[in-house]
């Protein structure tokens, strides 16, 4: 692995004492806005005929605040990014100028797309819901399981050393399969798996307003089955605990059991987590409309067909929000799922 230049360490720490971004280690990119999953705990997929995506001229358009801003990798979301039909286009300009290629995917179409997966993006993040029955119900799609570990199987012959890692949104429904899910993973070839609590409170993934309390209840573990949930934890971290200790499973025992307790805090039981979030600071999201977020639930500061990326991020209202933004008391921030924590010496490269 290639150390990271000492301007560029310095350039982050500037960041974060300034809150003028000099350096922006990584982008998160929206290729598309439709899914071609239906899952419960999302509403990306109900928008799907408005459809929205990322074009060529938008990310050649970056590509001088990328520069500018050191950016060492971007992060393909969506939606589904596989279904821009210009996807490896868009990962080939991105790779042209050295920049690190990472895709979150469905999986449902990787097997198909092998060959320029392998060379155009550097690795896989796939989402996981259960084993075959649950995650097929989950995601709403037939077939769905056999598809994703088809594919994986079908990468990992070619190139054994090609990194796909899982990640797993925990919730109501799939809780109890908790420990299926990590042997599946395994089974399928998954170089480690990572594990989240559902977003059930933000506007994010395309909520044009926050969940009411009906749609929350089906994915949020009711209060009663809360020691079933915290059964379920104790038994992975005795069962698991060489996936914990070798980092098969991504998370550190804390953050697992603080699954336990963000659910618990919706009932007043505990405090939600205390976390630590950089994401503004460090990266971006730029949706596949063109809108730039300083993360996925904060609202966005301008459109990259408006204006270049790097003019955004330090208009004079940017550096103002992140100024103001102690993401230790903000509302939005309290109950995050995924926040990001990147240290200025972290090596991306
Ligand atoms: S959660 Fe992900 S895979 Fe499921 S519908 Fe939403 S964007 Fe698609
Ligand atoms: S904690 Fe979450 S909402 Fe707050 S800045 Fe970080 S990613 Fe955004």
């Amino acid at each position: 692995m290639v150390g990271q230049s000492l301007y560029h360490t310095f350039k982050r720490y500037r960041t974060l004492q300034t809150h003028r971004i000099s350096a922006l280690p990584i982008v998160i990119l929206m290729p598309h806005s439709a899914c071609n999953c239906r899952c419960v705990m999302c509403d990306i997929w109900k928008d799907n005929k408005n459809l929205k995506q990322l074009t060529e001229a938008d990310i050649s358009g970056l590509l001088a605040s990328l520069k500018q801003l050191d950016t060492i990798q971007v992060l393909m979301s969506g939606g589904e990014a596989l279904l821009n039909a210009n996807f490896f286009i868009l990962c080939r300009i991105l790779k042209n100028v050295g920049i690190k290629v990472t895709l979150l995917t469905t999986g449902l179409s990787i097997k198909s797309h092998a060959a320029q997966l392998l060379v155009l993006v550097d690795d896989l993040i796939v989402s996981l819901d259960g084993d075959e029955a649950l995650h097929d119900a989950i995601r709403n799609i037939p077939n769905a399981f056999r598809k994703l570990k088809e594919g994986v199987e079908h990468i990992k012959r070619i190139n054994p050393a090609y990194r796909i890692t899982g990640r797993t949104v925990i919730h109501r429904l799939n809780y109890r399969n908790w420990p299926a899910i990590i042997a599946e993973s395994k089974k399928m070839g998954l170089n480690q798996v990572s594990f989240l609590p559902a977003d059930v409170s933000s506007h994010a993934f395309n909520r044009q307003q926050a969940w009411t309390e009906p749609k929350q209840d089906e994915i949020l573990i009711p209060e009663h089955e809360l020691p079933e949930l915290n059964e379920v934890i104790n038994y992975l971290l005795t069962e698991y605990a060489v996936d914990f200790d070798n980092g098969f499973i991504a998370e550190s025992r804390e953050k697992i059991r603080n699954i336990y307790h963000y659910y618990a805090a919706f009932y007043g039981l505990n405090a939600f987590p205390y976390k630590k979030c950089n994401a503004p600071w460090v990266s971006t999201v730029v949706e596949a409309d063109g809108a730039v977020r300083p993360c996925f639930f904060m609202e966005s500061m301008g459109n990259i067909r408006d204006a270049a990326l790097g003019d955004i991020l330090n208009s004079a209202e940017a550096v103002e929000f992140r100024k103001s933004l102690d993401t230790l008391t903000h509302p939005t921030c309290v109950k995050c799922v995924c926040s990001l924590n990147l240290s200025p010496l972290a090596n991306l490269n």
